[in-house]
């Protein structure tokens, strides 16, 4: 008799205990072991004045990562895809008009976020693989004047792209526009510069090159997006998301109850975020574009080619094309089995045609480079 058959049946397993492996995919990245350390330590209440205080110094610590003096700057309670919900439900409202660029997987799930809020997306489509084009963005603005936000991914994580967020945002300003910007894959991996660039609205993820646990994405929202949110003429569909609400916890003396907040999942992104500003944002970056330049000598060497042009390629995000004669299932799996070493599908359209390789956060090293090519060499011959 199975256990779905027998409720009284008492299961017995042994505690889990993970293969340890080396995570050069999408995300997650490797974890340093600062902060796996760090997600261990006791648990305590979340309206401790220990934890209130561990609070303000992580949004101080993303203030950095971002490059924002953002009052509004915190992580929200959910994996990146609450954050791009939490920046679309608040700045959205019925019957609004969003210019949304789609050059991937993740520009197509805004256009849902848009049109679930009761907005009205006009959609400027890109080849994947490929920048957002700013002439485009324009045209739609001309085209449609009344546009209240636009709304683009920096690092589209479907295929190594990086599109120019400084010009796309100029553009906004120009027609009175607000910025909604996906930072997922960004943030902490390659230039990112919140309030010189005059982003308003972006969101990450605690798992891709800040090197925590997934279910955390950090959000920053300038000065003109807050006024937006607390000027709106309905309310919030989503309770959870509502940043009138949250705000009363994450933002205000009172520190209101409205969640229990992944208490220590916040101690390992403060961890994180420690070490990131140890390290300091722009040598980060600068690892970032070193190793991604030795990973890429050694896919030269392989023959390996690149998806994305070199002026738009993100150091944390190598895209490369499937050589015809290899399976790709089959050349991951012996990855995995064989050298413990994790790397990424093809999403989408390039799901088969593309492997793709995250140098993210703590898995950005020489050795996992080293690792890596020697595993693709063995794989491949
Ligand atoms: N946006 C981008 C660019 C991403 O790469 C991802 C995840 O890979 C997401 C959004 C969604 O993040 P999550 O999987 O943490 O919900």
């Amino acid at each position: 008799m199975s256990a779905l058959e027998n409720i009284s049946a008492r299961p017995s397993f042994a505690s889990f205990a993970p293969p340890s492996r080396t995570l050069m995919g999408p995300g997650p990245s490797d974890l340093a072991p600062r902060t796996l350390a760090a997600l261990a330590r006791p648990t305590i209440g979340h309206l401790d004045p220990a934890f209130v205080s561990m609070m303000d110094e992580l949004k101080e610590l993303l203030r950095y990562a971002f490059q924002t003096t953002n009052a509004l700057t915190f992580p929200v309670s959910g994996p990146g895809s609450v954050g791009m919900e939490t920046c679309f439900d608040n700045l959205v409202e019925p019957g609004d008009t969003v210019i949304v660029c789609r050059n991937g997987v993740f520009g197509g799930r805004m256009i849902e976020n848009v049109q679930r809020a009761g907005g009205i997306a006009v959609i400027v489509d890109d080849t994947w693989g490929e920048p957002v084009d700013p002439q485009k963005v324009e045209d739609a603005f001309k085209a449609n004047p009344q546009a209240k936000l636009l709304a683009f991914v920096h690092a589209e994580t479907s295929t190594g792209a990086r599109s120019d967020a400084q010009a796309l945002a100029a553009i906004a300003r120009r027609f009175g526009a607000l910025t909604i910007v996906d930072a997922v894959t960004s943030l902490a991996g390659c230039e990112l510069r919140v309030d010189d660039w005059g982003l308003d609205a972006v969101y990450s993820g605690s798992q891709k090159c800040l090197s925590c646990t997934p279910g955390l994405s950090p959000v920053t929202f300038s000065p003109a997006a807050l006024a937006r949110i607390q000027a709106r003429k309905s309310k919030v569909q989503s309770w959870f998301m509502d940043l009138n609400l949250v705000l009363d916890y994450w933002n205000s003396a009172k520190r209101t109850y409205h969640h229990t907040a992944p208490i220590n999942s916040l101690y390992g992104l403060h961890e994180s975020l420690v070490q990131l500003a140890e390290e300091g944002i722009e040598n980060a970056w600068a690892r970032h574009a070193r190793l991604h330049r030795m990973l890429r000598a050694g896919f030269e060497a392989m023959d390996l080619a690149f998806v994305v042009a070199e002026p738009w390629r993100l150091p944390q995000l190598n895209t490369v094309h499937i050589p015809a004669d290899v399976n790709d299932a089959d050349l991951r799996r012996q990855l995995l089995t064989d050298f413990n070493l994790e790397i990424g599908a093809g999403l989408g359209p390039l799901a088969g045609k593309v492997w793709r390789f995250g140098l993210m956060g703590h898995s950005c090293r020489e050795g996992n480079i080293l690792l890596c090519l020697e595993a693709l060499a063995t794989a491949l011959t």
